[in-house]
């Protein structure tokens, strides 16, 4: 089995590092490369996603990413951004799924990740309009919806489709294709909200939905307030996923420049990312689990300062392996 690492800029490196340290701990078997993505495949190798990086990752079982991005948003040159964006469309993982747990809440967002605002054409006119356009086919929508029925039907059998129907074409047809995709799925029960009522019902009460689905843009702002209700953004993991070929596994956050190079920043997402890893990537459940286990033992007791503790992110990753020792351990002494 193969991985690749994808460090990229900021705390990405900080955060994966740690990440390696614990799929080394749980699964040495598997065979880890790392390569260059970012700002800073743009400063050694001129392009945001390099060829090399690219065949690595399509030659991969699974990929795990830190974050990319400079805080940068200059629109006249490429960014590091571009280096993620090229990297979820090559790869085709439409699907991207992210988990968010507390006591009160279980809830999981599936976001598209390849098609609308983000992906559509932009640019400039001559009299100086700027424009961005959002476009999607309904096969593009009909196979991120139906990712979302299977997640509701594995779970409590609730699916919440967000859109904007009164107002965007886009969002009719995504409610059409949901309504008409329903039928296959008698045993999940759908509702529709328009996205401004999701992001204050998320605010509200969380605990009333089971899994959202929602196009691009929408999710990647409904995630951000979830993950703010669920510890914040240090946090929150997610998995991107296609038909075939190598699943995208990424922390939910950031290159955090506010915080980069001073090693406190929080690895639990990046190594909750490893945890999906394994499972939806490797299908390693039980190591999945174990890693998983590991990391809520570590969590209830270690902090880096975004939990309000003082914990370095070297040493939050290194109570993981420690952790995963212990248990490793007590299972033999059982
Ligand atoms: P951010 O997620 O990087 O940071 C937002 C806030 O959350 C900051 O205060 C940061 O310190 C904090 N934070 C984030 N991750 C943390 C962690 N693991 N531990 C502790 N605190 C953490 O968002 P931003 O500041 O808006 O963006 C910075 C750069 O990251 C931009 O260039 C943006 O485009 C890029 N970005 C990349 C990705 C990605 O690669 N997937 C995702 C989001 C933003």
């Amino acid at each position: 089995m193969k991985v690749v690492l994808l460090p990229g800029d900021g705390i990405g490196p900080e955060v994966v590092a740690e990440a390696r340290k614990a799929l080394a701990a749980i699964a040495p078997e598997v065979e880890v490369s790392e390569h260059l993505i970012g700002g800073e495949a743009i400063a050694r190798e001129d392009e945001a996603l390099p060829g090399a990086t690219l065949a690595a990752c399509r030659e991969a079982d699974a990929v795990l990413m830190g974050a990319v991005g400079s805080g940068d948003y200059s629109w006249t040159t490429s960014n590091a951004e571009d280096g993620m964006f090229a990297l979820r469309r090559e790869l085709d993982v439409y699907a991207n799924v992210r988990p968010f747990r507390t006591e009160e809440i279980d809830l999981l967002i599936v976001r598209e990740l390849v098609g609308g605002l983000y992906f559509g054409a932009r640019g400039v006119r001559e009299d100086g309009t700027v424009f961005d356009t959002c476009e999607y086919r309904p096969d593009q929508v009909d196979r991120v919806l139906r990712r979302g029925f299977e997640f509701a039907r594995a779970r409590r059998g609730k699916l919440t489709s967000v859109d904007k129907a009164n107002v965007l074409a886009t969002s009719r047809l995504w409610r059409e294709r949901a309504i008409e995709l329903a039928a296959e799925y008698p045993d999940v029960e759908l509702d529709h909200l328009l996205v401004d009522t999701a992001a204050m019902r998320l605010v509200q009460a969380p605990e009333s939905f089971d899994v959202i689905v929602t196009e691009n843009t929408f999710g990647d702002i409904l995630s951000d307030i979830a993950a703010a209700l669920a510890g914040g953004l240090g946090l929150a993991a997610s998995a991107s996923l296609g038909d075939d070929g190598p699943g995208l596994f990424e922390p939910v956050h950031g290159t955090a420049p506010d915080i980069a190079g001073k090693g406190v920043a929080n690895p639990t997402a990046a190594i909750r990312s490893t945890v999906m890893l394994l499972d939806l990537g490797l299908g390693l459940a039980g190591e999945a689990a174990r890693l998983d286990a590991a990391l809520d033992r570590v969590a209830a007791t270690v902090f880096t300062p975004d939990q309000g503790g003082t914990a370095t992110t070297a040493e939050f990753g290194d109570a993981v392996v420690a952790a995963l020792t212990a248990s490793a351990k007590e299972l033999a002494d059982a």
